[in-house]
């Protein structure tokens, strides 16, 4: 028998959790679906200022402040002969009751207090449970088919279904809407340190950004239980030159690139296995079609240098629960109903990822563009902790009197049925 729901969700990851969450507390029937069985392993482990928003919207900042989360208060770049810039400390521009800490999680801790609440506040979990395809009727998304772990497939149905399944981005692989990012093609290497050196009181939690040739670069995230997550993150061929394939190898000849990291790390050991990830950075075309609603990174995924992929998760998340919850109470669950949605998270993405192509242009540097205009501080400030939704135009200008900065992407806009036809014909 078809079971029936007014939302289903692909994954419980920070996206899903956050979206159905949302929708359940306005009292709509919401399944999620889960593969894993949490708590899981995922990367992704340090949190930016404007993660706040999504994460009171949802009333999980209570679980936040009593959870072992190490407190973040800043950030700090450091070159590659360890010398180090102040930390800047977020408490500088925001409220220090609220946007100015943020936290360094686990992420197998994070996504299961993420997952309970939306728990909590009425959706249902199933968790093993794999979504294999989506059910059609026209072009009009009706549901999923999904296999649970005894092996037993079967169908549910519901008017909408939100794409949460991050970088398997299980509808835009489908449909042939995923693109790859034109430049951003990184490869990252990182792994796990005990005992290594940290900072202490308030710079403890502190993100340290350490660079090593050719524009790669080291995060150093400190985590609670005295662990440190440390990868390394540049080019491909950078990485693997004279040969060096083993993700190990790769890792500590790195290490020796920058003085700071080296001796950090000197104190501590590794723990665990060396990961690697490459193909990461990409974008959908679009962002709904009919009864279907692509969220998080699903939808879009950067890149790892400004720890932005969990604020817009959340953020999309949040967006997604709302616009979601319009369209079921109007009965409208048109493609169209969320081009608003699209156009919002695409800025974001936007603004973000113009500072990341400045970032790695060999002749961009932070430093030179405050030097010049020094009102740009607070701008860049903004844009790095995650306020991505407003107009940067006075500040992409003077960027581009250093480096040339990409034109937006012409992707995220619904593929409604009037879109379909068009497609169709220019096909
Ligand atoms: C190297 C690297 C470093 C990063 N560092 C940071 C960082 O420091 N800070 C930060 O904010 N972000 C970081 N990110 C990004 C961050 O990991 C993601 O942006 C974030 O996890 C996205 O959340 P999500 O909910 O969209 O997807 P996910 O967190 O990936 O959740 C998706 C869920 O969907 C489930 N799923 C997938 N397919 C199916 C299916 N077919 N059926 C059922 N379930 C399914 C998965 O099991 C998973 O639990 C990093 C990313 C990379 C690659």
């Amino acid at each position: 028998m078809t079971e029936n729901y007014d939302a289903i969700l692909i994954g419980g990851g920070p996206s899903g959790s956050c979206a159905g969450a949302i929708l359940a507390e306005y009292g709509h029937k919401v399944l999620i679906l889960e593969r894993e069985k949490f708590p899981r392993y995922h990367i992704g482990e340090s949190l930016i200022p404007f993660t706040f928003g999504p994460l009171e919207r949802i009333g999980m900042i209570p679980k936040m402040r009593s959870s072992g989360f190490v407190k973040k208060y800043s950030v700090t770049f450091v070159q590659r002969d360890g010398r180090r810039s102040q930390p800047f400390y977020f408490f500088n521009r925001y409220d220090r009751a609220t946007v100015a800490q943020t936290w360094q999680v686990l992420r197998s801790e994070f996504d299961q207090l993420l997952l309970d609440n939306a728990r909590e506040k009425g959706a249902e979990v199933r968790e093993e449970t794999t979504v294999n395809r989506l059910l059609m009727e026209g072009d009009r998304v009706v549901g999923v088919e999904a296999t649970d772990k005894s092996g037993r497939t079967y169908e549910v149905r519901a008017p909408i279904t939100l794409d949460c399944s991050g970088k398997e981005a299980f509808a835009a692989n489908r449909r042939g809407w995923r693109k790859s990012d034109p430049y951003l093609n990184k490869v990252a290497v990182w792994t796990y340190y005990r005992g290594s050196k940290r900072g202490e009181g308030i710079d403890e939690g502190d993100t340290t950004v350490a660079y090593v040739p050719d524009k790669g670069w080291f995060w150093h995230i400190p985590q609670h239980n005295n662990m440190v997550s440390v990868g390394v993150v540049a080019e491909g061929k950078y990485l693997t030159r004279d040969g060096l394939r083993e993700p190990k190898d790769i890792f500590h000849r790195e290490v020796n690139q920058n003085e700071w990291i080296r001796e950090h790390l000197s104190v501590g050991e590794p723990v665990g296995k060396y990961f690697v990830m490459s193909e990461y950075s990409r974008h959908s075309r679009h962002c709904a079609s009919p009864g279907l609603l692509l969220v998080g990174d699903a939808f879009a995924f950067l890149d790892p240098v400004f720890s932005s992929g969990v604020m817009l998760a959340l953020k999309s998340g949040q967006l997604a629960g709302e616009a979601v919850h319009t369209a079921l109470a109007t009965g409208d669950v048109s493609a169209e109903q969320f081009a608003p949605y699209g156009r919002m998270l695409r800025e974001g993405v936007e603004n973000m990822r113009k500072l990341v192509y400045a970032f790695y242009e060999p002749a961009f540097s932070f430093r030179e563009v405050i030097e010049r205009h020094p009102e740009a501080a607070g701008l860049i400030t903004d844009c790095l902790s995650g306020d991505v939704n407003k107009d940067f135009t006075q500040l992409w200008d003077w960027i581009r009197e250093l480096v040339p900065l990409p034109d937006d992407l012409p992707y995220g806009e619904p593929l409604g049925e009037a879109k379909a036809e068009c497609d169709a014909v220019s096909a």
